[in-house]
């Protein structure tokens, strides 16, 4: 058994990046950036008005001050108008500010009366303009590769007049949930079934990462169906099997993957829960896009324990930063967060302890039955605290805590 720190540094190290891809900037959500990105244009792009009103030379024009309106200049093309002393120009926000003007008097504080305003109150140099370069100047880095791509890192991509991203992989992954007593849900539940719930976790994990499974099937605890239905998943970057690798009698996936032909790399590790825990590989050949030349690639295996729970924190343990790996993300880690500790938690036990539990403004506090089979517990809960083999927390002691919504 080795220890989960070694378990993850053989997973990082084994997988690597996906072929980069090239795609629109509108769907590059959540997709992580394959170099770096800086600015090819300032922001803003051009000097501009803050707001409706009058663009105007702030040194002519103080209290009471009456101008002429000498032109208009709404936000689109540059009409190249020029203001004076004794003059101003109509404005809107976001359109070019003529020439000879240094400030924009709002509309709210002018008087209008024909082609004449009286303005209401001081103005200073610089009042609601938006300087070029302000925000952003030219050749600034925008986006570091590895970085994940959010609505707003869209929104600067798309200012900047990027069509498209370049940005990691997607994996293609496949689940198969293994066990004589698994249903699939909607169908009947004789008595000893349990319905299956781990493919639809297991399924909703990974779109968290990116990434839609392709293929999720059940099989039996029988070793020739688990061979077939291996065998049908291994054109996957992923495959993701749920049960059947603990050492009962009926835990069979680790002889199938072996008869298969794959390579073990990891089986059990120091965790609780999750210790039957494995990690392999195949080799398997394809062909490249251009149908000309023949690419080596893994198909990689994680092999999660059946309990829900088991599932779900070796999945966010191991599997997550090998997903995010492929899909060239820098940051391989979940989200930690410090929170007080509400009441005093000790492990007493020889394995590091995911102990499940609510973060609730800045509090964390152990939640449901703290079991690898219970459910309910894992649903109401949306933190993790490890709690290190032999290690005890007393109440307040500030700990920091993983988070998974993020
Ligand atoms: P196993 O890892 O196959 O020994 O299963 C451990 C526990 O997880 C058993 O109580 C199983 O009934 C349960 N289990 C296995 N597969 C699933 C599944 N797909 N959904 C929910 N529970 C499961
Ligand atoms: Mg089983």
């Amino acid at each position: 058994m080795i220890t989960e720190e070694e378990a993850r540094a053989r997973i990082v190290d084994q997988v690597t990046a996906l072929p980069k891809r090239t795609v629109p900037v509108a769907v590059a959500l959540d997709c992580f950036a394959a170099q770096d990105y800086s600015a090819r244009l300032p922001l803003p792009g051009f000097d501009n008005s803050a707001m409706d009103g009058y663009a105007v030379v702030a040194s002519s024009c103080n209290k009471g001050c009456r101008l002429r309106v000498v032109g208009e200049q709404a936000a689109g093309p540059d009409r190249k108008l020029r203001v004076g002393r004794g003059e101003a120009v109509r404005i809107f926000t976001g359109a070019p500010l003529p020439q000879g003007a240094d400030a924009i008097v709002m509309q709210e504080d002018v008087r209008r009366d024909g082609l004449e305003i009286t303005v209401q109150l001081d103005i200073e140099p610089g009042d609601f303009i938006r300087r070029r370069g302000c925000d952003l100047v030219e050749g600034q880095t925008i986006l570091l590769r590895g970085e994940r791509i959010r609505p707003a890192t869209i929104a600067l991509l798309a200012s900047q007049g990027f069509a498209d991203v370049i940005v990691g992989g997607k994996a293609t992954a496949a689940v198969i949930s293994t066990g004589d007593e698994v249903v699939k849900p909607g169908e009947e539940l004789r008595a000893g079934q349990i319905y299956d719930s781990n493919s639809a976790l297991l399924g909703a994990l990974l779109e968290r990462c990116g990434v839609s499974p392709i293929a999720v099937e059940h099989c039996r605890d029988d070793g020739n169906s688990l061979g077939d239905t291996i065998n049908r998943a291994i054109n996957n970057d992923v495959v993701i099997i749920s049960g059947g690798v603990s050492v009962g009698e009926h835990d069979l996936v680790r002889q199938s993957l072996r008869a298969l032909g794959a390579t073990i790399e990891i089986w059990r590790v120091a965790v609780k829960p999750g210790k039957p825990f494995l990690f392999g590989w195949f080799n398997r050949e394809s062909v490249d896009s251009a149908g000309e030349m023949a690419v080596r690639q893994k198909c990689f295996v994680f092999g999660l324990p059946g309990n829900p729970v088991s599932a779900f924190v070796t999945f966010l343990q191991f599997v997550r930063p090998a997903i995010l790996t492929m899909s060239s993300a820098m940051n391989l880690d979940l989200p930690q967060v410090p929170a007080k500790l509400a009441v005093a938690l000790a492990n007493t036990g020889d394995r590091p302890h995911y102990v499940r539990g609510k973060l609730e403004q800045g509090n964390f506090s152990a939640v449901g039955r703290q079991e690898s089979h219970a459910l309910f517990g894992l649903s109401q809960a949306n933190a993790l605290l490890r709690v290190a083999a032999g290690q005890s927390l007393k109440a307040d002691e500030i700990v920091h805590v993983q988070i998974w919504d993020w």
